[in-house]
């Protein structure tokens, strides 16, 4: 396994590769990595010769230095998991590397970044898609992996992809989860015992929201299940629950038939455990 930490290294060896006919798998990653990160890579393993994974914490999408601060940064266990996993390269730049002095180009998403997370975490986005789009003007990869655990992250990404004719395909994989149903997150760590003992209530909220649209029509009365399982564990603070289109991204107020198919309706959450924020989501309508 090779590690580059300059984006001109990086696409000197992804040009390299390329020439000799070999097809690059890439999976963007802010380190801490997990059995959920493990997944996106065997997945781009399956697809393409060989894997890159990119591990940089990006300043550009936090919107709480705090949060950027007490990222979990485990280098050397990422590298020889990364390893273990059969990666054929690491790209792990520096901040300056990324940013320059003169940095000053933002790539913008459109509508897709004012719903669900985009009200909560302004910037996010637009951090977000920039440093997607540098590091794949880095790796040029041929095929590059997001996990639905950031659902609307995976679809602004495929629509810049397509918008900007990136010439890369966006693949989004399920979200893996813990034993007890948890979605696994680099920021799991933070959580206490109780607390992670208590963040079991998500998934089981979003249970609850699939039981109840067996129901009903009505999403509030949906929204509500949720909120209820939620509400009934004192360390869980509930921050939204929406039931969206799956491609426009856009609120549902009353389930149609149509909707009642996999794929096209799901219900996402974001809750807090004290100052750890953690989000879910899930096909409202499984096959
Ligand atoms: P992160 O390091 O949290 O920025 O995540 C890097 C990539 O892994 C993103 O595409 C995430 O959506 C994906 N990912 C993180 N956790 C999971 C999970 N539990 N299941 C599937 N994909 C995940």
């Amino acid at each position: 396994m090779i590690t580059f930490s300059s984006p001109a290294d990086m696409r000197a060896w992804a040009d390299q590769q390329r020439s000799t006919g070999k097809t690059i798998g890439f999976v963007p990653t802010m380190g801490a990595l997990h059995s959920g990160h493990a997944a996106l890579i065997a997945d781009a393993a399956r697809r393409t010769d060989l894997v890159v994974v990119s591990i940089f914490v990006n300043p550009l999408q936090f919107n709480e230095s705090t949060d950027f601060d007490s990222y979990p940064r485990p280098i050397d266990d990422d590298l020889a998991a990364c390893d273990a996993a059969g990666v054929a390269a690491v790209f792990a730049p520096t901040t300056s590397a990324m940013y320059p002095p003169g940095f000053q180009t933002r790539v913008l998403p459109g509508s897709l970044g004012d719903v669900m997370e985009g009200p909560s975490r302004p910037g996010h986005f637009e951090g977000v898609v920039t440093v997607v789009a540098k590091l794949l003007g880095a790796v040029r990869p041929h095929v590059a992996i997001f996990g639905q655990k950031d659902f609307q992250q995976l679809r602004i990404i495929t629509q810049m992809a397509a918008d900007l004719e990136l010439g890369v395909e966006i693949i989004g994989h399920p979200i893996v989860r813990d034993p007890d149903g948890l979605a696994q997150s680099s920021r799991n760590v933070r959580l206490s015992a109780d607390q992670r003992a208590a963040a079991i209530s998500v998934p089981h909220s979003l249970d609850a929201a699939v039981r109840s649209a067996n129901d009903t029509d009505n999403v509030e009365a949906i929204v509500s299940a949720v909120r209820a399982v939620v509400i009934e564990e004192p360390l869980a603070e509930h921050e939204y629950t929406t039931v969206f289109d799956a491609t426009t991204l856009e609120a549902i107020d009353t389930l149609a038939p149509e909707h009642r198919f996999a794929g096209k309706v799901r219900i996402a959450t974001a809750v807090w455990f004290g100052d750890v924020r953690l989000i879910d989501n899930r096909d409202l309508f499984s096959a």
